[in-house]
């Protein structure tokens, strides 16, 4: 009997002090035996309760900046409608800043300024076609690269590299922007060894990183090569690559949509203009100082054949191979003074070809995007045995309709002299598309028009568009925003150029 009054008093003693532990701290219940006095009981799951309560009501500590991880929600669309129903339409009858083309370009400049300003700017981009059939961004190939010779463009590219590997923080997780790395190869006879070897070390002191071969390494290396005539090989060993330019734009649209961006579907079709005296422009000769007459509105024809117009504060001409025709809108090209220049944009034509081969002694895995003189480029497309090759337009040539026989007469002989394992390689598939040429020296025009005061141009890439569109796009926010570039200096680009007559040449006008 004391033996069992001993091991209740144990009992009870224990109990206890469980017991208390638990009215003392939160997680004194570690010995994981129950308290059966009813009264504690209860109290220790009421004060439970109110913890899960105060838990569910008192905002936590914000985590910290770099541990938040973007996912798709933020950039849910909502709409003017969707914000105020009593709207007729999402129709915006004024704007900060009007963009005119919603191409790569455009759309990556509503999303970096949108991005950035979030409510604080209305951002509006009017675009003809939203099917993009025409654009050239829809049928470009998405090379990126950094073989140039002007640092304005071995920067933009490498931006853009550095862009796409952190895509998932910038558009949210699970961007499908299918970005294949892999170097490319540009080939240099006698004549432009010289330069590609300087480009090299050039682009390798902005950060690049790719090396020149010997005609005898490049054989070592790429046995399926044919070396004749080749005297030097640059070949990019990192942040280069292929990547998909229609998802870029989705994501750039859905992303700048997110931020509160407007897309509106339509064609500008004119320009209103407003005299403007507190405004005088020095140095446009053949006309009045006193006189200046700035751009207003934008004349926008919808789908259905309305006409209605758009106020802006800034306009930016991003319009691709169309924006001389836009830019003549705005008498660029046709009025008087420096007026008189026109925006010197050309459509040029590249003719695409996708070819396979199973020869034993084709190309595989490791061929580069390969660059040759003679102005054709080749890259594998996958892995089994299929191959995307092309060539520009030399002249000025419009549309997507792809000559049949220009395969066989001007890629094939060259293709044969180059790898000839692909000579007798089987045509699969061919298409063909328009980029956005600037005729005066095939670079870029990045900056505003030195007439007006209210209207910026982000066009002319000729034939880099798609990779340089995420480094213009945040250019054009910066100069809208800060009155000046702030990450990559473009001004050697602006339409100054013209006029003083400076032309910019890239010597590795790289097929990219
Ligand atoms: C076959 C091919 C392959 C290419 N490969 C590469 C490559 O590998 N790498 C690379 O970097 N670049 C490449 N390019 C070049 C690149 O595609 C272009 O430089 C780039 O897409 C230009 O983008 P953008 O937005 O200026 O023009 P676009 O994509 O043409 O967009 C301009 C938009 O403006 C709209 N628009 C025009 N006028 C009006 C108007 N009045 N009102 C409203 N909207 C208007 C058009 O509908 C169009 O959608 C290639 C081009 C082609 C044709």
């Amino acid at each position: 009997m004391l033996r069992y009054r001993h091991v209740i008093r144990l009992l009870q003693r224990r109990s206890y002090s469980s017991g208390a532990a638990n009215s003392g701290s939160p997680g004194g219940d570690k010995s994981g035996e129950e308290d059966s006095h009813p009264i504690r009981r209860t109290l220790r799951l009421l004060g439970n309760d109110m913890r899960k309560v105060k838990e569910f009501f008192v905002p936590k500590d914000p985590e910290p900046e770099q541990e938040r991880i973007p996912t798709q929600s933020k950039f849910k669309f909502t709409g003017e409608r969707e914000r105020d129903p009593t709207l007729a339409d999402d129709f915006q009858t004024h704007c900060d800043v009007l963009i005119i083309g919603g191409g790569a370009v455009g759309s990556s400049i509503a999303y970096w300024l949108k991005e950035k300003a979030r409510d604080g700017l209305n951002v509006v981009v009017v675009e003809k076609d939203d099917t993009y059939a025409q654009s050239a961004t829809r049928v470009s190939v998405g090379g990126l690269c950094q073989q140039f010779s002007l640092p304005e463009n071995i920067q933009m590219s490498l931006f853009a590299a550095e862009f796409l590997r952190g895509a998932n923080q910038h558009f949210g997780q699970d961007v499908p922007l299918h970005f294949t790395p892999h170097g490319h190869l540009m080939l240099a006879g006698e004549e432009h060894a010289e330069s590609l070897m300087r480009s090299s070390q050039l682009q390798n002191e902005f950060g690049a990183r790719n090396e020149l071969l010997t005609a005898d390494r490049l054989e070592a290396r790429f046995p399926w090569l044919n070396t004749k005539g080749i005297v030097l090989g640059c070949l990019g060993l990192e942040k280069e690559g292929w990547f998909n330019p229609l998802a870029l734009l989705s994501n750039l649209r859905r992303s700048a949509s997110g931020y509160g961006g407007h897309f509106v579907s339509g064609r500008v079709v004119d320009f209103e203009f407003v005299p403007q005296t507190d405004i005088s422009v020095v140095g446009h000769a053949g006309s009045n100082e006193a006189n200046y007459t700035g751009l207003n509105k934008a004349v926008i024809q919808l789908p259905d054949g309305t006409l209605r117009t758009c106020k802006f504060a800034l306009c930016v001409i991003a319009a691709g191979t169309n924006s001389g025709q836009v830019a003549r809108l705005a008498r660029i090209g046709v009025g008087p003074g420096m007026l008189r220049i026109p925006l010197p944009i050309d459509a040029r034509k590249r003719y695409m070809y996708a070819i396979s081969s199973q020869a034993q002694s084709a190309p595989g895995m490791t061929m580069p995007m390969t660059m040759d003189p003679s102005g054709i480029f080749i890259r594998r497309d996958g892995l089994g045995g299929n191959y995307i090759c092309g060539q520009d337009s030399t002249e000025e040539s419009h549309g997507q309709e792809v000559d049949s026989q220009y395969f066989d007469q001007h890629i094939r002989p060259k293709l044969a002299e180059r790898v000839p394992s692909l000579g007798e390689a089987q045509l699969v598939d061919s298409w063909a598309g328009s980029y956005d040429q600037n005729v005066y020296n095939e670079n870029g025009i990045i900056g505003p028009h030195p007439y007006y005061h209210n209207l910026y141009i982000a066009t002319g890439f000729s034939g880099h568009g798609v990779q340089q569109s995420l480094a213009v796009g945040r250019a054009v926010s910066e100069l809208i925003m800060d009155g000046q570039f702030r990450t990559i200096d473009l001004s050697r680009l602006s339409f100054d150029r013209l006029i003083v007559d400076q032309p910019m040449y890239e010597l590795n006008n790289v097929l990219s």
